[in-house]
């Protein structure tokens, strides 16, 4: 892996450059990692659709939506430098001519810059596009080389096995499996890649992080906001097809992994879906006893009423579909056997959070004296993923004064404390798209084996409509018997409210 990464000389294309990925996420990642001087000292970038624009005003409205969706505020001077890499498009997706045309204007940039460039397709566009696009792309010769023409999707990555399968057969006709780049945006963020660096960076967890030790994992991805706009996608996802399948499973994954024996893309993803395959396969009679759903009803967030999601803008009125799942699941090898990990997620929550919790065993014998005993609280680790970026470790220590008082105390590593400004998860992603460098992406095998450990859940969800959605209330913590899910195992919820400690943590 290199330390100072700069991509080669690329075309980047954007199937979509008018829609609201592009302009809030891709091009604001582009300009950053320009002012980062990650950019090759020739690119250029071709934003796709079907509004009418003209270079121009093309980059004028990008220009706009930079200012709101930056990380940094853009120097307009710098800007003036990076737009004139930035070139509009107007075609449209299903008109094989307007391939031709491209054709042309990459081949013109090649001769102008002396060689061929890398070819970053990106498809910022319904899934139903893929099929034409990428058909088109082959027909006319435009991915011809295999070391420099790359394909970046965005999920849903299908919409069940079979469809992911079929997914995969597509993508395969026209492009390598090397050259396929699916994102899963959550492997992009600085936290997410830091567990990597937690792990296997320190010899002190490594001995400590299996079943003789850890008592239970939980992955919280806890959102504020509701649907929004996007009631109609929506209905046809849900929070299991949403959430769980992609970005919770896979920080399951960094959670669960063996020591990988190098940083190479390949043995990475090897190690993560060894972790897939080991999940044990919830049967469709044991579903109600592992999973939870839930649906929120209108309700107070921050003091204003916000509507219940059957009320939403494109949501049917007796809507089936989950805003809230909580799985509980188990890892059949030697290092996690019986270890319950937990998975929660959901929308109009109390609080956006996302977080991994890793609790300890109870010490064996506690030997401290009267009732002091009984406030030994378990280890925990507790890895903020956003939008607080932390890690803390609680351990017991004694409160100062002449007693023997026992009190929970933290350790805490937190990324504002750092200097160094964080990217956002495209930055990263996108620049190891421009490199090749396939290790924070889904490969066909990871996405396969995610939908198979979500299979009989989904069905019994799709297939069976809950009788008594809407079962909680938009602002709260979720519905009740997601706390009855764990309780069997005499497990909680961690709740994690950022800035605040622990209930029973007294100041010393
Ligand atoms: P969007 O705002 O609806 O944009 C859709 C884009 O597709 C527009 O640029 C539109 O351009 C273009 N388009 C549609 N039909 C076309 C045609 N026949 N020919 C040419 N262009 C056409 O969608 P989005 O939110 O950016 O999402 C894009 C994709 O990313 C979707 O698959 C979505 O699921 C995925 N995604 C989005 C987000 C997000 O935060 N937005 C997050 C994760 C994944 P014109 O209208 O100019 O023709």
């Amino acid at each position: 892996m290199k330390t100072e990464k700069k991509a080669a000389p690329t075309i980047i294309v954007i199937f979509g450059g008018t829609g609201d990925l592009a302009s809030r996420k891709l091009i604001p990642a582009f300009y950053n990692l320009y002012l980062d001087d990650r950019m090759a000292d020739n690119f250029a970038i071709f934003g796709l659709g079907r509004s009418d624009f003209d270079d121009t005003s093309y980059r004028k409205d990008l220009y706009k939506k930079l200012k709101e969706f930056s990380r940094r505020d853009p120097d307009s001077k710098i800007w003036k430098k990076f737009e004139e890499s930035i070139y509009y498009f107007k075609s449209d997706i299903t008109n094989e001519k307007s391939y031709q045309d491209l054709h042309s204007k990459l081949d013109n940039l090649d001769k102008e810059w002396g060689e061929r460039a890398n070819r970053l397709f990106y498809l910022s566009v319904s899934p139903k596009f893929i099929d034409d696009i990428t058909a088109n792309l082959k027909n006319q010769k435009l991915v011809e080389e295999l070391e420099k023409d790359r394909l970046v999707i965005e999920k849903p990555f299908g919409y069940d096995l079979e469809s992911s399968i079929e997914l995969n057969q597509l993508l395969r006709r026209t492009f390598d499996e090397k050259q396929i780049f699916r994102i899963d945006h959550y492997l992009g963020k600085e936290t997410v890649q830091n567990i990597l660096a937690f792990r296997f960076g320190n010899a002190l967890f490594e001995p400590l992080w299996n079943r003789n030790y850890i008592d239970y994992v939980q992955i919280t991805v806890a959102e504020k906001v509701g649907v929004g706009s996007r009631g109609g996608y929506y209905e046809g996802s849900g929070a299991l097809r949403d959430m769980i399948q992609n970005h919770l499973l896979q920080i399951l994954c960094m959670v669960a992994m063996e020591a990988p024996i190098s940083a190479d893309a390949e043995e990475i993803r090897n190690r993560k879906v060894e972790v897939l395959r080991a999940i044990r396969r919830i049967k469709p009679d044991e579903v109600s006893k592992n999973a939870v759903r839930g649906q929120y009803s209108a309700g107070w967030v921050e003091g204003e009423k916000v509507p219940g999601y059957r009320e939403e803008e494109g949501v049917s009125e007796t809507s089936n579909t989950e805003t809230y799942a909580a799985i509980k699941f188990f890892i059949d090898n030697w290092r996690w056997q019986n270890v319950p990990f937990y998975l929660r997620t959901g929308k109009r929550m109390q609080e956006k959070s996302s977080s991994i919790t890793i609790q300890f065993r109870p010490v064996p014998h506690a030997a401290f004296p009267g009732e002091q005993s009984n406030n030994i609280m378990p280890n925990k680790l507790t890895i903020n993923l956003q939008p607080q970026m932390d890690i803390r470790l609680r351990f017991m220590t004694k409160k100062p004064g002449l007693e023997m008082n026992l009190n929970p105390s933290e350790m805490v590593f937190d990324y504002d404390s750092c200097s160094t400004h964080t990217p956002e998860a495209y930055e990263t992603l996108l620049l190891d798209a421009m490199l090749g460098d396939t290790t924070l992406f889904m490969r066909s095998d990871q996405v396969e084996e995610a939908w198979d450990v979500i299979k009989t859940v989904q069905e019994a969800w799709d297939s069976r409509e809950s009788i008594n959605f809407p079962n909680y209330q938009a602002g709260s913590y979720g519905p009740e018997n997601a706390e009855a899910l764990i309780a069997q195992q005499g497990h909680v919820w961690s709740i994690n409210v950022p800035g605040k400690k622990e209930k029973k943590q007294e100041e010393c």
